[in-house]
């Protein structure tokens, strides 16, 4: 069950309520009976990972992709030393 926090526009009274998501914001303040706004805390904010999975799911599909491993190139020689 989420919580809701509702703030007053009349008297600044903060609150807290459980609502399911089928039921109606209250609009109507407990205490002066004016008029409430919903407050969106940072608890309500955790739906924002469904960003993970898109990355997720386009990692995992680059992965399947063969690294092409180069043929092993012979180093150069050594300078040769000079010898007087
Ligand atoms: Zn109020």
């Amino acid at each position: 069950m989420p919580t809701y926090q509702y703030a007053c526009t009349a008297c600044n009274h903060e609150f807290e309520t459980f609502q399911s998501f089928t039921e109606d914001s209250l609009t109507e303040c407990p205490e002066c009976k004016g008029e409430v706004k919903k407050v969106y805390s940072a608890v309500g904010v955790v739906f924002k990972g469904s960003g993970f999975y898109k990355t997720d799911s386009a990692k995992s599909s680059t992965a399947s992709v063969p690294a092409a491993t180069p043929a092993p190139s012979t180093p150069p020689p050594a300078a040769s030393t000079k010898s007087d």
